[in-house]
């Protein structure tokens, strides 16, 4: 492997040197070898890989560290944050010639653990991985996932659960934190010195020094991020600053959630007693945390241009937005009634209690059949609702009018790309946990295979595409991970 860490090349202050801490009698769990031939050309074998995965061996190259940083949370500033638990090991140059950090999440306890015991468990690290590799097939950009590895050791959440280790993969484990870590301290040069790395090594269509620029391509990204989540009914969950990445990933995979039922104020949570991350929220929080980094950098910049570049968010926000709905409902962006059309279906949805992705699959079905007036029971809306059957006249006029690229055969192709079949819902991942501890990894393979690929059809994973029974929609997940 070409490895190395280039993070080292900053002053000391931006992290702790330190070798992770193996569990006891680690074992592969998950591997993601589609990532792994996109990582390597070289092949290793099942061991080398168990032992990169689990702690236990380090590849030529690699000097892990962990990483200092503070972050807002739930709005309140939190100075003492940093890597609690998980060691940047170093950089790889993958097959694509991008350089990818390698994480280990759960690799032991470090300055910044706060009593903490630095470890991941079994159920959260599973959460994250196939979260992770869902947002990646959705094409939305996230961190993705290598492995998870579990171990016989025991780790004391509220009861005793499985010890496990997760390897995270990210073009950058820079977060919105570390600049504001370094702004609170006063700490200026520093703050200069992580804005020139971090410029150099993840802007390229940024120029040394125009701090501005990097700000407004930072506003561009997390805007589209987003939109994605919006579209896609991903509701994040922990968006405090420390989980903002800089580049605009999906980043940290805690309580998260796809929708079930359409429910704008979803709140998933367990412990967001005040809604802050409620789904229909996230919008504004993005713009929250990026006036946070606004604050942290602008000793370094013009307060005209920071606010200049913030108002872009809400536009290139809604712009994002709006061409990902349009191409869920097959339309082209130029539909002149599309506005309508969409807060009409979310009005919907919200007093029908409409699940949210599997409507549009069946949407996509209909679409692909011409929209027969017979198959509109098909739709699981309510046929006896005047508010639905005016929906679904404007829909067929749109249609016949806008359809993408001419026809609805054509619409219902761009469709199928765009509305997942198999949906990471809390319900499904619930399941797979449950099976893995009691030590069948199969469910968890299957559901990875399903929602790696949403969009392709395939038999056998078919229980996965329906909506989950009315007990297991909109699980609360507890943060305690
Ligand atoms: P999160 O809620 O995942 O964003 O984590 C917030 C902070 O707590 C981060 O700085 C983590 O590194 C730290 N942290 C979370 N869990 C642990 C743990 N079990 N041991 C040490 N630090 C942790
Ligand atoms: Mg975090
Ligand atoms: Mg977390």
């Amino acid at each position: 492997m070409n490895f190395n860490n280039h993070f080292l090349t900053l002053n000391p202050a931006f992290y702790h040197c330190q070798l992770p801490k193996p569990l006891n009698h680690a074992q592969m769990m998950v591997f993601n070898s589609t990532l792994a031939q996109q990582l390597s050309k070289e092949t290793f074998s099942e061991q080398q890989w168990l032992e990169l995965c689990s702690g236990q061996a380090l590849p030529p190259g690699a000097e892990p560290l962990a990483m200092k940083y503070g972050g807002h949370q739930f709005g309140g500033w939190n100075p003492e944050l940093g890597d609690g638990r998980g060691l940047l090991l170093g950089q790889i140059i993958a097959t694509d010639d991008q350089s990818y950090d390698l994480h280990l999440k759960g690799a032991g306890q470090t300055p910044y653990s706060r009593h903490a015991d630095g470890r991941a468990v079994l159920r959260s690290s599973i959460r994250e991985f196939l979260c992770s590799e869902a947002m990646h097939g959705l094409g939305i950009a996230t961190t993705r996932a290598l492995a998870v590895t579990n171990s016989q050791s025991h780790v004391f959440r509220e009861t005793a659960e499985t010890g496990a280790m997760l390897l995270r993969v990210a073009n950058s484990h820079i977060r919105f934190g570390h600049f504001e870590y370094f702004s609170f301290n006063q700490q200026h040069d520093l703050l200069k010195e992580l804005l020139d790395y971090t410029i150099k090594q993840h802007f390229p269509e940024v120029t040394a020094d125009d701090y501005h620029g990097f700000f407004s391509a930072v506003v561009s990204r997390t805007a589209k991020l987003i939109a994605q989540w919006q579209a896609q009914g991903f509701c994040h969950g922990v968006m405090n600053t420390d989980n903002m990445s800089i580049i605009g990933d999906t980043f940290d995979y805690g309580p998260f959630a796809f929708l079930d039922d359409y429910q704008p104020g979803y709140i998933c949570n367990h412990s967001d007693y005040q809604g802050r991350y409620a789904f229909d929220r996230q919008p504004a929080i993005g713009m929250w945390n990026l006036q946070c980094l606004a604050a942290a950098i602008s000793p370094l910049c013009e307060p005209e241009q920071l606010k200049a570049a913030l108002e872009q968010y809400e536009t290139h926000l809604r712009k994002h937005y709006l061409q990902l709905i349009t191409h869920k409902l097959g339309l082209n962006i130029n539909t002149p009634e599309i506005a309508p059309l969409i807060s009409g279906l979310l009005n919907i949805f919200t007093e029908q209690k409409i699940d949210y992705h599997f409507f549009f699959r069946k949407l996509t079905l209909w679409v692909e059949q011409d929209l027969p007036e017979a198959k509109q029971a098909s739709l699981t809306l309510d046929l006896e609702n005047p508010a639905t059957l005016q929906w679904l006249d404007d829909y067929r006029r749109a249609m016949l009018e806008h359809a993408i690229d001419g026809t609805h055969t054509t619409a219902a192709a761009v469709m199928a790309q765009k509305n997942p079949i198999y949906v990471l819902r809390n319900w499904y991942c619930q399941q797979a946990i449950e099976a893995a501890e009691a030590g069948d990894f199969s469910v968890v393979q299957q559901l990875f295979e399903a929602v790696s690929r949403p969009f392709e059809v395939r038999a056998e994973l078919s229980h996965f595409s329906m909506p989950p029974p009315q007990q297991g929609k909109h699980m609360e997940i507890s943060c305690s991970s």
